[in-house]
Protein backbone atom coordinates (compact mmCIF):
# COMPACT_ATOMS: atom_id res chain seq x y z
CA UNK A 1 0.00 0.00 0.00
CA UNK A 2 1.05 3.39 -0.70
CA UNK A 3 1.70 6.17 1.90
CA UNK A 4 -0.18 8.31 -0.35
CA UNK A 5 -1.45 8.46 -4.10
CA UNK A 6 0.62 10.43 -6.19
CA UNK A 7 -2.31 10.98 -8.66
CA UNK A 8 -4.42 12.37 -6.10
CA UNK A 9 -2.02 15.17 -5.12
CA UNK A 10 -3.10 18.82 -5.46
CA UNK A 11 -0.07 20.69 -7.10
CA UNK A 12 0.01 24.37 -6.98
CA UNK A 13 1.72 25.38 -10.19
CA UNK A 14 2.82 28.84 -11.17
CA UNK A 15 4.84 31.98 -9.88
CA UNK A 16 3.81 33.72 -6.61
CA UNK A 17 4.02 37.35 -7.05
CA UNK A 18 1.79 40.13 -4.63
CA UNK A 19 0.37 37.68 -2.32
CA UNK A 20 -1.19 35.57 -5.09
CA UNK A 21 -0.46 32.52 -7.65
CA UNK A 22 0.16 33.52 -11.21
CA UNK A 23 -0.77 30.70 -13.51
CA UNK A 24 1.20 29.89 -16.61
CA UNK A 25 -0.25 30.80 -19.93
CA UNK A 26 -0.08 27.59 -21.26
CA UNK A 27 2.53 28.37 -23.97
CA UNK A 28 5.14 29.51 -21.49
CA UNK A 29 4.78 26.28 -19.44
CA UNK A 30 6.99 23.11 -19.53
CA UNK A 31 6.37 19.91 -18.10
CA UNK A 32 7.92 18.43 -14.39
CA UNK A 33 8.54 15.45 -13.87
CA UNK A 34 7.76 12.88 -10.88
CA UNK A 35 11.78 11.52 -9.75
CA UNK A 36 10.02 8.31 -8.23
CA UNK A 37 8.63 7.25 -11.45
CA UNK A 38 9.33 9.88 -14.34
CA UNK A 39 5.57 10.93 -14.67
CA UNK A 40 4.71 14.53 -15.80
CA UNK A 41 2.18 15.34 -12.73
CA UNK A 42 2.50 19.39 -13.37
CA UNK A 43 3.28 22.31 -15.79
CA UNK A 44 5.85 24.43 -14.47
CA UNK A 45 5.89 28.12 -16.14
CA UNK A 46 8.99 29.62 -17.52
CA UNK A 47 9.61 33.27 -16.16
CA UNK A 48 11.40 35.39 -19.08
CA UNK A 49 13.26 38.54 -17.32
CA UNK A 50 10.05 41.14 -17.90
CA UNK A 51 8.04 38.84 -15.47
CA UNK A 52 11.67 38.65 -13.24
CA UNK A 53 11.39 41.96 -13.57
CA UNK A 54 7.58 42.84 -12.31
CA UNK A 55 8.16 40.48 -9.02
CA UNK A 56 11.28 42.28 -8.17
CA UNK A 57 9.77 45.44 -8.93
CA UNK A 58 6.89 44.65 -6.47
CA UNK A 59 8.88 43.30 -4.17
CA UNK A 60 10.46 46.77 -3.84
CA UNK A 61 7.53 48.80 -3.65
CA UNK A 62 6.01 46.25 -0.64
CA UNK A 63 9.39 46.47 0.97
CA UNK A 64 8.79 50.82 0.98
CA UNK A 65 5.09 50.74 1.20
CA UNK A 66 4.30 48.29 4.12
CA UNK A 67 5.40 48.32 7.37
CA UNK A 68 6.92 44.98 7.11
CA UNK A 69 10.36 46.39 7.71
CA UNK A 70 9.44 49.38 10.06
CA UNK A 71 7.28 47.71 12.03
CA UNK A 72 8.07 46.78 15.95
CA UNK A 73 10.73 43.65 15.59
CA UNK A 74 8.57 41.82 18.01
CA UNK A 75 5.37 42.05 15.72
CA UNK A 76 7.86 40.95 12.61
CA UNK A 77 8.80 38.16 15.05
CA UNK A 78 4.83 37.03 15.89
CA UNK A 79 4.19 36.97 12.08
CA UNK A 80 6.79 34.30 11.52
CA UNK A 81 5.56 32.06 14.43
CA UNK A 82 2.33 32.46 13.09
CA UNK A 83 3.61 31.22 9.66
CA UNK A 84 5.70 28.12 11.65
CA UNK A 85 2.65 27.19 13.28
CA UNK A 86 0.54 26.83 9.71
CA UNK A 87 3.26 25.03 8.20
CA UNK A 88 3.36 22.75 11.05
CA UNK A 89 -0.13 22.05 10.98
CA UNK A 90 -0.18 21.57 7.27
CA UNK A 91 2.04 18.86 7.36
CA UNK A 92 -0.81 16.27 6.16
CA UNK A 93 -0.68 18.71 3.07
CA UNK A 94 2.54 19.86 2.89
CA UNK A 95 4.76 16.67 3.27
CA UNK A 96 2.90 14.71 -0.09
CA UNK A 97 3.46 17.70 -1.58
CA UNK A 98 6.99 17.57 -0.72
CA UNK A 99 7.96 14.16 -1.56
CA UNK A 100 5.93 13.96 -5.06
CA UNK A 101 7.71 15.89 -6.37
CA UNK A 102 11.48 15.54 -5.06
CA UNK A 103 13.46 12.54 -4.14
CA UNK A 104 12.12 12.88 -0.03
CA UNK A 105 10.44 10.14 1.04
CA UNK A 106 7.08 11.33 2.88
CA UNK A 107 7.91 9.32 5.77
CA UNK A 108 11.11 11.86 6.32
CA UNK A 109 8.59 14.73 5.38
CA UNK A 110 6.29 14.07 7.87
CA UNK A 111 9.12 13.45 10.28
CA UNK A 112 11.80 15.87 9.52
CA UNK A 113 11.33 18.44 6.73
CA UNK A 114 8.25 20.07 7.77
CA UNK A 115 8.68 20.36 11.25
CA UNK A 116 12.50 21.08 10.63
CA UNK A 117 11.23 23.87 7.95
CA UNK A 118 8.57 25.47 10.86
CA UNK A 119 11.12 25.16 13.36
CA UNK A 120 14.03 26.83 11.54
CA UNK A 121 11.34 29.97 10.81
CA UNK A 122 10.64 29.80 14.51
CA UNK A 123 14.89 29.94 15.10
CA UNK A 124 14.88 33.38 12.81
CA UNK A 125 11.56 35.12 14.27
CA UNK A 126 13.55 34.53 17.63
CA UNK A 127 16.38 36.98 16.35
CA UNK A 128 13.62 39.62 14.75
CA UNK A 129 14.23 42.07 17.99
CA UNK A 130 17.99 40.99 19.11
CA UNK A 131 20.17 42.00 16.40
CA UNK A 132 20.03 45.83 16.20
CA UNK A 133 23.09 47.16 16.21
CA UNK A 134 26.21 47.90 18.63
CA UNK A 135 27.35 50.66 20.90
CA UNK A 136 30.79 51.98 20.10
CA UNK A 137 33.34 52.84 23.29
CA UNK A 138 33.65 56.37 21.97
CA UNK A 139 35.08 59.36 23.68
CA UNK A 140 32.42 60.77 26.52
CA UNK A 141 30.95 63.39 24.80
CA UNK A 142 29.83 61.51 21.55
CA UNK A 143 27.96 58.64 21.73
CA UNK A 144 28.74 56.15 18.24
CA UNK A 145 26.61 53.23 17.18
CA UNK A 146 25.75 51.37 14.74
CA UNK A 147 21.97 50.35 13.47
CA UNK A 148 21.35 46.88 11.69
CA UNK A 149 19.14 47.35 9.11
CA UNK A 150 17.54 45.37 6.50
CA UNK A 151 19.16 45.54 2.83
CA UNK A 152 15.89 45.81 0.96
CA UNK A 153 14.77 43.08 -1.47
CA UNK A 154 16.96 39.63 -1.46
CA UNK A 155 17.06 37.74 -4.28
CA UNK A 156 16.93 33.44 -3.30
CA UNK A 157 18.32 30.92 -5.63
CA UNK A 158 17.84 27.41 -4.24
CA UNK A 159 18.34 23.41 -5.43
CA UNK A 160 16.22 20.42 -5.34
CA UNK A 161 17.08 18.34 -3.20
CA UNK A 162 15.57 19.73 0.02
CA UNK A 163 13.15 21.99 -1.54
CA UNK A 164 11.44 23.36 1.93
CA UNK A 165 13.79 22.99 4.22
CA UNK A 166 16.43 25.34 2.07
CA UNK A 167 13.80 27.66 1.56
CA UNK A 168 12.81 28.36 4.52
CA UNK A 169 16.79 28.88 5.99
CA UNK A 170 16.98 31.62 2.71
CA UNK A 171 13.75 33.44 3.60
CA UNK A 172 13.24 32.85 7.35
CA UNK A 173 16.72 34.76 7.95
CA UNK A 174 15.87 37.40 5.23
CA UNK A 175 11.82 38.08 6.54
CA UNK A 176 13.04 38.20 10.52
CA UNK A 177 15.82 40.84 9.30
CA UNK A 178 12.94 42.62 7.71
CA UNK A 179 14.07 42.11 4.00
CA UNK A 180 11.31 41.24 1.00
CA UNK A 181 12.48 38.31 -1.05
CA UNK A 182 12.07 37.19 -4.31
CA UNK A 183 12.92 33.37 -4.34
CA UNK A 184 13.30 31.10 -7.27
CA UNK A 185 13.30 27.62 -6.70
CA UNK A 186 14.77 24.98 -8.75
CA UNK A 187 13.31 24.04 -12.24
CA UNK A 188 13.39 20.46 -10.26
CA UNK A 189 11.45 20.75 -7.41
CA UNK A 190 9.27 24.42 -7.81
CA UNK A 191 6.23 23.49 -6.27
CA UNK A 192 6.25 23.08 -2.33
CA UNK A 193 7.53 26.35 -1.65
CA UNK A 194 4.20 27.61 -3.43
CA UNK A 195 2.47 26.37 -0.52
CA UNK A 196 4.79 27.66 1.56
CA UNK A 197 3.96 30.90 0.32
CA UNK A 198 0.54 30.96 0.64
CA UNK A 199 0.85 29.87 4.14
CA UNK A 200 3.08 33.14 4.62
CA UNK A 201 0.33 35.17 3.68
CA UNK A 202 -2.00 33.44 5.74
CA UNK A 203 -0.01 34.17 8.81
CA UNK A 204 0.15 38.04 7.98
CA UNK A 205 3.34 38.41 5.73
CA UNK A 206 2.29 41.74 3.42
CA UNK A 207 1.32 41.08 0.09
CA UNK A 208 4.95 41.48 -2.29
CA UNK A 209 6.99 40.26 0.33
CA UNK A 210 7.74 36.86 -0.16
CA UNK A 211 7.55 36.17 -3.76
CA UNK A 212 8.10 33.26 -6.19
CA UNK A 213 9.67 33.46 -9.71
CA UNK A 214 9.87 30.13 -11.49
CA UNK A 215 12.04 28.69 -14.55
CA UNK A 216 15.34 28.32 -15.83
CA UNK A 217 18.62 29.04 -13.61
CA UNK A 218 20.17 30.52 -16.81
CA UNK A 219 17.20 32.83 -17.96
CA UNK A 220 14.88 33.24 -14.68
CA UNK A 221 18.17 33.03 -12.31
CA UNK A 222 20.28 35.28 -13.76
CA UNK A 223 17.56 37.77 -14.04
CA UNK A 224 17.47 37.67 -10.18
CA UNK A 225 21.07 38.44 -9.81
CA UNK A 226 21.90 41.06 -12.05
CA UNK A 227 18.44 43.12 -11.34
CA UNK A 228 19.54 46.59 -9.85
CA UNK A 229 17.05 45.85 -7.01
CA UNK A 230 18.18 43.35 -5.66
CA UNK A 231 20.63 44.45 -2.82
CA UNK A 232 22.20 40.68 -2.08
CA UNK A 233 22.11 37.64 -2.98
CA UNK A 234 21.55 33.96 -1.43
CA UNK A 235 22.56 30.87 -3.23
CA UNK A 236 23.00 27.02 -2.80
CA UNK A 237 23.83 24.80 -5.63
CA UNK A 238 26.51 24.12 -7.42
CA UNK A 239 29.97 25.75 -7.43
CA UNK A 240 29.84 26.37 -10.91
CA UNK A 241 26.71 27.88 -10.59
CA UNK A 242 27.65 29.82 -7.93
CA UNK A 243 30.98 31.36 -9.29
CA UNK A 244 28.39 32.65 -12.10
CA UNK A 245 26.58 34.16 -9.42
CA UNK A 246 29.57 36.14 -7.96
CA UNK A 247 30.49 37.31 -10.87
CA UNK A 248 27.19 39.10 -11.88
CA UNK A 249 26.61 40.22 -7.91
CA UNK A 250 30.15 41.59 -8.58
CA UNK A 251 29.20 42.67 -12.26
CA UNK A 252 26.08 44.16 -11.49
CA UNK A 253 26.30 45.76 -8.22
CA UNK A 254 28.63 45.27 -6.43
CA UNK A 255 26.24 43.11 -4.20
CA UNK A 256 27.19 40.52 -1.32
CA UNK A 257 26.55 37.08 -1.67
CA UNK A 258 26.20 33.66 0.32
CA UNK A 259 27.25 30.68 -1.35
CA UNK A 260 26.53 27.39 0.21
CA UNK A 261 28.42 24.65 -2.36
CA UNK A 262 29.45 21.37 -3.35
CA UNK A 263 31.44 19.32 -1.41
CA UNK A 264 33.49 16.34 -0.83
CA UNK A 265 33.82 15.45 2.63
CA UNK A 266 35.38 12.96 4.22
CA UNK A 267 34.69 10.65 7.19
CA UNK A 268 37.98 10.31 8.68
CA UNK A 269 38.10 7.00 11.18
CA UNK A 270 41.04 5.63 13.75
CA UNK A 271 41.30 2.27 14.91
CA UNK A 272 40.03 3.21 18.39
CA UNK A 273 36.56 4.13 17.44
CA UNK A 274 34.11 3.20 19.22
CA UNK A 275 30.99 0.45 18.49
CA UNK A 276 31.84 -0.41 15.31
CA UNK A 277 28.15 -1.25 14.18
CA UNK A 278 26.85 2.07 15.22
CA UNK A 279 29.45 3.58 13.62
CA UNK A 280 28.94 1.49 10.22
CA UNK A 281 25.38 2.74 10.60
CA UNK A 282 27.10 6.52 11.03
CA UNK A 283 29.10 6.19 7.60
CA UNK A 284 26.44 3.91 5.64
CA UNK A 285 24.22 6.70 6.51
CA UNK A 286 26.20 9.52 6.06
CA UNK A 287 26.30 8.10 2.19
CA UNK A 288 22.63 6.72 1.64
CA UNK A 289 20.65 9.62 3.55
CA UNK A 290 18.61 11.31 0.17
CA UNK A 291 20.74 8.85 -2.16
CA UNK A 292 23.42 10.84 -1.54
CA UNK A 293 22.01 13.96 -3.17
CA UNK A 294 22.97 15.99 0.23
CA UNK A 295 25.71 18.88 -0.10
CA UNK A 296 27.40 17.73 3.07
CA UNK A 297 27.23 13.96 2.13
CA UNK A 298 30.36 12.09 3.91
CA UNK A 299 31.50 10.70 0.46
CA UNK A 300 34.99 9.34 1.36
CA UNK A 301 35.91 7.15 4.11
CA UNK A 302 39.42 7.14 5.15
CA UNK A 303 39.83 4.75 7.68
CA UNK A 304 42.68 3.56 9.59
CA UNK A 305 44.63 0.08 8.12
CA UNK A 306 42.96 -2.12 11.80
CA UNK A 307 40.11 -1.61 11.43
CA UNK A 308 39.78 -0.90 7.49
CA UNK A 309 37.88 -4.25 6.63
CA UNK A 310 35.68 -4.77 9.01
CA UNK A 311 34.10 -1.37 9.33
CA UNK A 312 34.01 -1.53 5.14
CA UNK A 313 32.02 -5.57 5.65
CA UNK A 314 29.40 -3.88 7.98
CA UNK A 315 28.73 -0.82 5.89
CA UNK A 316 28.77 -3.04 2.77
CA UNK A 317 26.14 -4.91 4.55
CA UNK A 318 24.08 -1.63 5.64
CA UNK A 319 24.61 -0.76 1.69
CA UNK A 320 23.09 -4.29 0.36
CA UNK A 321 20.20 -4.06 2.65
CA UNK A 322 18.18 -0.77 0.92
CA UNK A 323 15.47 -1.61 -0.95
CA UNK A 324 15.00 1.34 -3.36
CA UNK A 325 11.51 2.59 -4.11
CA UNK A 326 9.18 5.99 -4.43
CA UNK A 327 8.87 8.26 -2.16
CA UNK A 328 5.38 7.45 -1.61
CA UNK A 329 5.89 3.71 -0.61
CA UNK A 330 6.39 3.37 2.55
CA UNK A 331 8.66 0.33 2.80
CA UNK A 332 11.34 1.78 0.31
CA UNK A 333 14.27 2.82 1.77
CA UNK A 334 16.55 4.56 -0.67
CA UNK A 335 14.28 7.51 -2.54
CA UNK A 336 14.56 7.78 -6.58
CA UNK A 337 17.72 10.25 -7.92
CA UNK A 338 16.05 13.55 -9.07
CA UNK A 339 16.62 13.07 -12.73
CA UNK A 340 17.81 10.42 -15.07
CA UNK A 341 20.41 12.93 -16.45
CA UNK A 342 21.76 13.16 -13.09
CA UNK A 343 21.48 9.15 -12.56
CA UNK A 344 23.51 8.85 -15.71
CA UNK A 345 26.09 11.74 -14.91
CA UNK A 346 26.50 9.38 -11.24
CA UNK A 347 26.87 6.28 -13.23
CA UNK A 348 29.63 7.80 -15.50
CA UNK A 349 31.72 9.02 -12.60
CA UNK A 350 31.54 5.62 -10.98
CA UNK A 351 32.51 3.71 -14.96
CA UNK A 352 35.37 6.46 -14.79
CA UNK A 353 36.73 5.48 -11.55
CA UNK A 354 36.79 1.82 -12.53
CA UNK A 355 38.62 2.04 -15.66
CA UNK A 356 41.23 4.43 -13.66
CA UNK A 357 42.01 1.20 -11.34
CA UNK A 358 39.71 1.36 -8.60
CA UNK A 359 37.12 -1.58 -7.58
CA UNK A 360 33.34 -0.84 -7.53
CA UNK A 361 31.55 -3.26 -5.35
CA UNK A 362 27.42 -4.02 -5.28
CA UNK A 363 25.69 -0.76 -6.49
CA UNK A 364 25.26 1.04 -9.39
CA UNK A 365 22.19 1.93 -11.76
CA UNK A 366 18.64 0.12 -11.37
CA UNK A 367 15.91 0.20 -13.92
CA UNK A 368 12.49 -1.36 -12.93
CA UNK A 369 11.68 0.05 -9.96
CA UNK A 370 9.38 2.38 -10.14
CA UNK A 371 7.89 3.49 -14.08
CA UNK A 372 10.84 5.07 -15.11
CA UNK A 373 12.25 6.73 -12.35
CA UNK A 374 16.16 6.65 -11.49
CA UNK A 375 17.56 4.58 -9.26
CA UNK A 376 21.18 3.93 -8.10
CA UNK A 377 22.22 1.33 -5.24
CA UNK A 378 24.73 2.59 -2.85
CA UNK A 379 27.75 1.87 -4.19
CA UNK A 380 31.52 0.99 -2.66
CA UNK A 381 34.36 1.97 -4.67
CA UNK A 382 37.84 0.45 -3.02
CA UNK A 383 41.48 1.10 -3.80
CA UNK A 384 41.10 4.16 -5.06
CA UNK A 385 44.15 6.19 -5.17
CA UNK A 386 43.61 10.69 -4.46
CA UNK A 387 43.73 11.53 -8.09
CA UNK A 388 40.57 8.92 -9.00
CA UNK A 389 38.06 10.63 -10.33
CA UNK A 390 35.50 9.35 -7.58
CA UNK A 391 37.96 10.93 -5.08
CA UNK A 392 37.90 14.03 -6.62
CA UNK A 393 34.80 14.80 -8.23
CA UNK A 394 31.45 15.43 -5.91
CA UNK A 395 29.13 12.88 -7.53
CA UNK A 396 25.64 13.81 -5.39
CA UNK A 397 24.41 10.24 -5.31
CA UNK A 398 25.08 7.33 -2.22
CA UNK A 399 28.95 6.18 -3.62
CA UNK A 400 31.46 5.83 -1.21
CA UNK A 401 34.84 5.91 -1.60
CA UNK A 402 37.53 4.30 0.78
CA UNK A 403 41.09 5.03 1.61
CA UNK A 404 43.10 3.80 3.88
CA UNK A 405 46.26 4.85 6.34
CA UNK A 406 48.52 3.84 8.74
CA UNK A 407 49.62 6.94 10.32
CA UNK A 408 47.37 9.96 12.19
CA UNK A 409 49.49 12.27 9.33
CA UNK A 410 49.04 10.21 6.38
CA UNK A 411 45.06 9.97 7.52
CA UNK A 412 44.87 14.10 7.57
CA UNK A 413 46.48 14.21 3.83
CA UNK A 414 43.80 12.24 2.68
CA UNK A 415 40.93 14.07 4.57
CA UNK A 416 41.98 17.53 2.88
CA UNK A 417 40.69 18.26 -0.72
CA UNK A 418 42.39 20.17 -3.37
CA UNK A 419 39.31 22.61 -3.93
CA UNK A 420 36.02 21.83 -1.36
CA UNK A 421 36.07 21.89 2.25
CA UNK A 422 32.57 22.19 3.42
CA UNK A 423 32.05 19.62 6.03
CA UNK A 424 34.19 16.84 7.77
CA UNK A 425 33.66 13.92 10.20
CA UNK A 426 36.31 12.13 12.82
CA UNK A 427 35.92 8.95 14.77
CA UNK A 428 38.10 8.29 17.37
CA UNK A 429 37.78 7.60 21.27
CA UNK A 430 40.87 9.65 21.70
CA UNK A 431 40.10 13.29 22.50
CA UNK A 432 43.38 15.05 21.96
CA UNK A 433 43.57 12.84 18.27
CA UNK A 434 39.79 14.55 17.53
CA UNK A 435 40.68 17.67 18.61
CA UNK A 436 44.15 17.97 16.48
CA UNK A 437 41.99 16.47 13.65
CA UNK A 438 39.41 19.48 14.12
CA UNK A 439 42.25 21.93 13.64
CA UNK A 440 44.25 20.47 10.84
CA UNK A 441 40.76 19.80 8.80
CA UNK A 442 40.25 23.05 6.92
CA UNK A 443 36.20 22.49 6.33
CA UNK A 444 33.34 24.49 7.75
CA UNK A 445 31.99 21.98 9.81
CA UNK A 446 33.88 19.58 11.94
CA UNK A 447 31.44 16.87 13.01
CA UNK A 448 33.14 14.35 16.05
CA UNK A 449 31.81 11.15 16.24
CA UNK A 450 28.80 12.09 14.54
CA UNK A 451 27.97 13.05 11.36
CA UNK A 452 25.42 15.58 10.28
CA UNK A 453 23.48 18.77 11.54
CA UNK A 454 21.73 18.22 14.50
CA UNK A 455 18.39 19.75 14.89
CA UNK A 456 19.38 22.80 16.70
CA UNK A 457 19.60 25.92 14.12
CA UNK A 458 22.28 27.75 15.94
CA UNK A 459 25.22 26.34 14.75
CA UNK A 460 26.04 27.77 11.55
CA UNK A 461 26.99 26.16 8.10
CA UNK A 462 28.58 26.77 4.89
CA UNK A 463 31.72 25.99 3.38
CA UNK A 464 35.82 26.73 2.82
CA UNK A 465 37.70 27.23 -0.23
CA UNK A 466 35.36 26.21 -3.01
CA UNK A 467 32.58 24.80 -0.89
CA UNK A 468 31.30 28.07 -0.17
CA UNK A 469 31.15 32.20 1.03
CA UNK A 470 28.83 32.63 4.12
CA UNK A 471 26.59 31.18 6.77
CA UNK A 472 23.47 29.89 6.27
CA UNK A 473 21.85 29.18 9.98
CA UNK A 474 22.92 30.85 13.08
CA UNK A 475 23.00 34.42 14.04
CA UNK A 476 25.12 34.70 11.42
CA UNK A 477 22.53 33.82 8.70
CA UNK A 478 20.34 37.12 10.69
CA UNK A 479 23.19 39.18 10.20
CA UNK A 480 24.31 38.70 6.70
CA UNK A 481 20.87 39.80 5.82
CA UNK A 482 21.20 43.00 7.31
CA UNK A 483 23.64 46.34 6.95
CA UNK A 484 25.62 48.26 9.17
CA UNK A 485 24.66 52.49 9.37
CA UNK A 486 27.48 53.75 11.80
CA UNK A 487 26.49 56.61 13.82
CA UNK A 488 28.41 59.02 15.59
CA UNK A 489 26.76 61.85 17.84
CA UNK A 490 28.44 64.40 19.20
CA UNK A 491 27.15 65.93 22.66
CA UNK A 492 30.22 67.83 23.74
CA UNK A 493 28.87 71.19 22.77
CA UNK A 494 26.93 73.22 25.40
CA UNK A 495 23.30 73.62 25.59
P1 LIG B 1 22.43 21.45 -9.82
O1 LIG B 1 23.57 21.10 -10.70
O2 LIG B 1 22.48 20.84 -8.49
O3 LIG B 1 21.07 21.47 -10.46
P2 LIG B 1 22.78 24.29 -9.96
O4 LIG B 1 23.77 24.99 -9.13
O5 LIG B 1 22.94 24.35 -11.43
O6 LIG B 1 22.73 22.87 -9.35
O7 LIG B 1 21.31 24.78 -9.64
C1 LIG B 1 20.90 25.29 -8.40
C2 LIG B 1 19.96 26.44 -8.66
O8 LIG B 1 20.64 27.44 -9.41
C3 LIG B 1 18.71 26.10 -9.46
O9 LIG B 1 17.60 26.82 -8.90
C4 LIG B 1 19.05 26.60 -10.85
O10 LIG B 1 17.91 26.94 -11.61
C5 LIG B 1 19.86 27.84 -10.54
N1 LIG B 1 20.78 28.29 -11.60
C6 LIG B 1 21.43 27.54 -12.51
N2 LIG B 1 22.20 28.32 -13.30
C7 LIG B 1 22.05 29.60 -12.89
C8 LIG B 1 22.59 30.88 -13.29
N3 LIG B 1 23.46 30.98 -14.28
N4 LIG B 1 22.20 31.96 -12.61
C9 LIG B 1 21.35 31.88 -11.58
N5 LIG B 1 20.80 30.73 -11.15
C10 LIG B 1 21.14 29.59 -11.79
Amino acid sequence: MSAFDPDQIHVPAGHFIQGRLIPAPADQAQDVLRPSDGHAYASLPMAQADLVDEAVEGAYTAWRGTDWARRPPRERARVLRRWADLVEADAPTLAPLEAVGSTRPVRDALAWDVPFTADGLRFFAEYADKLGGDVAATRTDHLGMTVAEPYGVVGAITPWNFPLVMASWKVGAALAAGNAVVLKPSELTPFSVLRLAELAVQAGVPAGIFNIVQGDGRVAGAALTRHPRIAKMTFTGSTATGAAIMAACAQHGPKPVTLELGGKSPQLVFDDAPDLERLAGVIAGAITGNAGQVCVAGSRLIVQKGIAAALVAAVAKRFAAHRPGATWDPDATLPPIISRAQALRIDAIVQRAVQAGSVSTSGGLRGNVCGTGSYYLPTLIEGVDAGNPAVLEEIFGPVLTVQTFDTEEEGLALAAHPHYGLAAGVHTANINRALRAMRALSAGTVWINRYGRSNDFVIPTGGYHQSGIGKDLGRQAVEANQRLKSVLIDFGMPG
